[in-house]
């Protein structure tokens, strides 16, 4: 049985500004995750606010919506077998500090905010948020 999915992944400012989204990149597209497109854009607070808005009532979401803001960013359309899932293990743990080796928050994030990467969590936020950055 296959599942071929889509799923939405960003490299936040933190790794941008490091110059590390060809790495990133390198990891996806080595565990068989295939790029189907990809930019670079610099959002503004109110569409940082828009795309996090299932965060509005956490304590940490206006710190969240200018992070994501704060500098150039790369969103990328991921595709393969079970694709949500291999990028979130990927990704590693929320907090850097908690991510298994070899995982890109282990690897390159900073701290629980400069996290270097966002990644979809469930099929259907893959889909808002794919729609959110790549609308036909
Ligand atoms: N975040 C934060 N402080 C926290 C928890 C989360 O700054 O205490 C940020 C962090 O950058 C994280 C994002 O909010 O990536 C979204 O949080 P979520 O729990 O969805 O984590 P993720 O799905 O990114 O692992
Ligand atoms: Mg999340």
């Amino acid at each position: 049985m296959s599942n071929n999915e889509r799923t939405l992944s960003i490299i936040k400012p933190d790794a941008i500004e490091r110059n590390l989204s060809e790495q990133i990149k390198l990891i996806f597209t080595k565990n068989n995750l295939t790029i189907i497109d990809s930019k670079k854009l610099h959002i503004s607070k109110d569409e940082a606010a828009e795309f996090y808005k299932v965060h509005q009532s956490k304590p940490f979401y206006d710190q969240l919506c200018n992070y994501l803001s704060s500098g150039p960013i790369e969103v990328i359309i991921l595709e393969g077998e079970n694709a949500i899932l291999k990028n979130r293990e990927l990704m590693g743990a929320t907090d850097p500090k908690n991510a298994k080796e070899g995982t890109i928050r282990k690897l390159y994030g900073i701290s629980i905010d400069k996290n270097s990467v966002h990644g979809s969590d469930s099929a259907g936020n893959a889909k808002t948020e794919i729609n959110f950055f790549f609308k036909k």
